[in-house]
């Protein structure tokens, strides 16, 4: 069966052949970006702060934490983002949300297992940050549960979609300023009410696709604490490089 699917898609690649990710020039390999894209993507693998995972400029600063992290510490431990929020991941991600354009999940995937192989390495469980369901009803999927779903599959490990609840609809972070980020998000997520037993003592890993602040993934994390996990690390696709 495996061997006529392999023979069926070798086939299918001669006609079509797989296209970049990001600008739909022909590629060798499925779910991989041309050398222009590659090259143009602002991936994160310098020194960042070591909580947040926020590019720092100089290397010199390796293993410290930021001016935001030290002044007001985030409920989770380690955030690190595949790639900087850019026109080239905006336009990415936008795909993704709005057009249903699942396909770009290995690729995407992809960029968030290289950078965060040692996140999930050490997570027991990932948990996508939840939408609330008056926008999950109306864009019918979440992806950055996709993401994580994706994620697991590669590393074995478990997910769990519905154990963080989104139980009030915020508003749009669009425009807001750092301070009302923090504000808008607060004591916006619970746990389903069977999920403290399932986290109990677990590492887990939040997967969202686009991080500003940071203020979404503190709350997530300071609602799993309260409900007893061990210890909340993130990883994202992309994150802004200069929050403000
Ligand atoms: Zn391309
Ligand atoms: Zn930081």
């Amino acid at each position: 069966m495996l061997a006529i699917r392999q023979v069926a898609r070798a086939a299918l690649h001669l006609i079509l052949p797989p296209l970049c990710s990001s600008c739909q020039t022909p590629v060798s390999t499925p779910h991989a970006f041309c050398h222009t894209c590659w090259g143009a993507m602002q991936r994160i693998d310098g020194a960042v702060c070591v909580q947040c995972g926020i590019p720092f400029p100089s290397p010199v600063l390796e293993g410290e934490k930021c001016i935001h992290c030290s002044a007001d510490e985030p409920a989770y431990t380690h955030v690190r983002a595949a790639a900087t929020y850019d026109d080239l991941s905006r336009a990415l991600v936008l795909r993704l949300k709005h057009a249903d354009q699942t396909d770009l999940i290995p690729s995407l995937g992809q960029l968030m297992l290289s950078c965060g192989a040692s996140l999930l390495m050490q997570a027991d469980l990932l948990v996508p940050v939840p939408l609330h369901y008056t926008r999950l009803i109306r864009r019918q999927f979440n992806q950055s549960a996709l993401l994580a779903r994706w994620l697991a599959e590669k590393t074995n490990k478990a997910v769990a979609t519905q154990i963080l609840v989104r139980h009030r609809a915020t508003k749009t972070q669009g425009h807001k300023k750092r301070t009302e980020r923090f504000k808008n998000v607060r004591d916006a997520f619970s746990v389903h009410e069977q999920a403290p037993p399932l986290i109990k003592n677990k590492n887990i890993l939040l997967i969202d696709d686009v991080m500003t602040t940071g203020a979404t993934l503190h709350e997530c994390a300071k609602t799993l604490l309260q409900a007893g996990a061990l210890g909340v690390n993130g990883l994202v696709l992309a994150r802004v490089a200069l929050a403000e």
